[in-house]
């Protein structure tokens, strides 16, 4: 039942927010969301209880792990606020790795295209996510929060944070430009994040992390600004034209088809 409440809340602020941005947007933003909607409203209706999947399997096994004293974490005696820092760290570099892969390993960046190919970036961005690719974050989460024993507060507001925080990034409710400059050295801000999601591979190769921009800079993927100018920016990918990018069938037997456009 709580489940079921969370998922109804969290229904009601994806329409909210889609409507204001919509409300706000011009002609070619209604245009925009007209062709791209009814395949990523599908991907949300179908996903929906798979996306739920990830924050609930990974509270759960933390809850789990510490109760049974299992992980990495629970072998050392350390004070409470550094495993709680310790776990949001490991959590953070965890969500940036996985990111990494998801583009560096071809297996996965199959299931990760999906969610590139939107040509424009709004809230319903967020959760165009192929199911399979849920359903093995849900798993991968959880065997890493128990293999490191990670704390279950932390895990538990880790993923508050990380859920608004993607809203953020895709919305299209910028923060004004001043203080995302400001933010962008520390936080992975929704400025870099659009950077990702540029069509020109150079400027996707970049901004991996979900939350802090500390692991793009130590290891040598911050780009704080895009390599081409503004007018040159568009989303998207360029294997997935437009009648494939808005094509729902399409957009799930990706992963599984061969050829130019795998
Ligand atoms: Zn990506």
């Amino acid at each position: 039942m709580a489940l079921e409440t969370a998922l109804g809340y969290w229904i009601v602020l994806l329409l909210v927010i889609a409507g204001i941005e919509l409300w706000f947007g011009d002609e070619a933003d209604r245009d925009s969301a007209r062709r791209r909607w009814p395949a990523n409203a599908a991907l949300v209706a179908i996903s929906a209880g798979m996306a739920a999947a990830v924050p609930v399997s990974g509270i759960a096994a933390a809850h789990w792990s510490q109760e049974a004293g299992y992980g990495a974490l629970s072998l050392v005696d350390l004070p409470y606020a550094v495993v709680f820092v310790a776990s949001f760290l490991m959590l953070s570099l965890r969500d940036y790795a996985i990111h990494l892969a998801c583009h560096k390993v071809p297996v996965l960046w199959r299931f990760h295209k999906i969610h590139h190919s939107d040509r424009a970036l709004d809230i319903t961005t967020t959760f165009r996510v192929h199911p399979v690719m849920y359903a093995a974050i849900a798993i991968f989460h959880a065997m890493t929060i128990v293999a490191l024993g990670l704390d279950a507060v932390a895990v538990t507001i880790y993923a508050f944070v990380v859920l608004v925080i993607d809203l953020a990034h895709h919305s299209r409710m910028r923060v004004p430009a001043r203080i995302d400059r400001s933010l962008r050295s520390y936080i992975m801000t929704p400025a870099l994040h659009h950077i990702h999601h540029s069509d020109y591979h150079p400027e996707t190769d970049s901004n991996y992390g979900h939350d802090l921009a500390l692991w793009d800079r130590l290891f040598g993927t911050y780009l704080a600004e895009p390599k081409r100018s503004a007018a040159a920016f568009r989303y998207g990918l360029k294997q997935f034209p437009e009648e494939r990018a808005d094509d729902l069938h399409a957009l799930l037997a990706a992963p599984f088809r061969s050829g130019p456009h795998s």
